[in-house]
C-alpha cells in the first residue's frame, strides 16, 4: 500500500485538473452501508426493488419504509477521515471538484465546496405532482408516516435519483465537462457498475487522464483502466495520501 500511495502522491503533485468520483464505500466508515455490505439496511431492503422509481410510483408507502431507515442513518452520520481528506485536498488546491454518487451530504459536511450531486441529495424532499421542494428537517419521520405536500397533499419523494430516473441535467453536463478536462481522477469507494456514473472515469481516461483508485477490493475498472490501485479502507488510505503531499 505504501508504495502505491507514494506513486499516487507523485502524480498528484504535478496535476492541473484533478477530480474525484466517490461512491457509497467512502461513507461506510460513517456507518452508512454500501450496496455490497452484508447485514444492515440493504439485506432488509433489496435496492433493486426499493430504490426503483417504478416501485415508488406503484407503492410509495412501501418504499418509504426503506426511506425512514435510510434517512435515520444519513441524518445522524458524520463525515469520516476520507471525506475530510478530500476536503483538505480541495483546500490545498489539488482537487478541483468531487462528483459523488452519494446522497448523504457528507462531503459538504466535511467542508468540500465543489460537490456535484450526481444522484441528488436525501436532505430535500420534493412533490412529484406540483414540484414544491421541502427541507427534510421540517418533518418528523419518526412517526413513520410518509410526508405529504402542504400544497396539494401528494406523497413527497426525497430529491434522490432512483433507479430508472434521469440524472439531473446540470450534474450530468458539468461532470462530463470535468471528466473531459481532468488529468487525474481519484475513484473512491465505488464498484463502478452503476451507469452513467461509472462512465465518468472511463471518459476521463479516454481523454488522457490518469486513474487512481481507492477501494477495499479490485473493481471492474482495476485491471483494465486503473493506473494506480490503492487497496484498503478509504478512511486510512486517503489521510495517508494527504500526509505525503
Ligand atoms: P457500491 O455499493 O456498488 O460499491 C461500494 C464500493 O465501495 C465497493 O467496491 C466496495 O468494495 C467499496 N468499499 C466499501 N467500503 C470501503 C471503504 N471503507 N473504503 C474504500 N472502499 C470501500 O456503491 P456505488 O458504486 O456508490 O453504487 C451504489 C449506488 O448506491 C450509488 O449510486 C449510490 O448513489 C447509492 N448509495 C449511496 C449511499 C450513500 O449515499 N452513502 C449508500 C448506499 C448506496
Ligand atoms: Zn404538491
Amino acid at each position: 500500500m505504501n508504495k502505491e500511495i507514494k506513486k499516487a502522491a507523485e502524480i498528484i503533485r504535478s496535476c492541473h485538473s484533478m477530480i474525484a468520483l466517490t461512491g457509497a464505500g467512502i461513507s461506510v466508515e460513517s456507518g452508512i452501508p454500501d450496496f455490497r455490505s452484508s447485514g444492515g439496511l440493504w439485506e432488509k431492503y433489496d435496492p433493486a426493488i426499493y430504490a426503483s422509481i417504478e416501485s415508488f410510483m406503484r407503492n410509495p408507502e412501501m418504499v418509504w419504509e426503506m426511506l425512514f431507515d435510510m434517512t435515520e442513518l444519513t441524518t445522524n452520520a458524520k463525515p469520516n477521515s476520507a471525506h475530510v481528506s478530500l476536503a483538505q485536498l480541495e483546500e490545498k488546491g489539488y482537487l478541483k471538484s468531487i462528483i459523488t454518487q452519494n446522497i448523504d451530504n457528507l462531503h459538504q459536511a466535511a467542508g468540500s465546496r465543489n460537490v456535484i450531486e450526481y444522484h441528488g441529495n436525501g436532505s430535500r424532499l420534493q412533490c412529484m405532482k406540483c414540484g414544491e421542494s421541502y427541507d427534510i428537517s421540517g418533518f418528523d419521520l419518526s412517526t413513520r408516516v410518509p410526508p405529504s405536500c402542504e400544497g396539494c397533499g401528494s406523497i413527497l419523494k426525497p430529491a434522490i435519483v432512483f433507479f430508472g430516473e434521469m440524472i439531473p441535467h446540470q450534474a450530468m453536463n458539468e461532470s462530463e465537462l470535468l471528466a473531459r478536462e481532468a488529468d487525474v481522477v481519484l475513484v473512491v469507494g465505488t464498484s463502478a457498475i452503476v451507469y452513467p456514473a461509472a462512465g465518468i472515469p472511463q471518459l476521463a481516461k479516454y481523454n488522457g487522464a490518469t486513474l487512481i483508485e481507492f477501494n477495499l477490493e479490485p473493481t471492474q475498472l482495476t485491471s483494465y483502466m486503473t493506473d494506480v490501485f490503492v487497496q484498503g479502507s478509504a478512511g486510512v488510505t486517503l489521510p495517508a495520501l494527504l500526509k505525503q503531499l
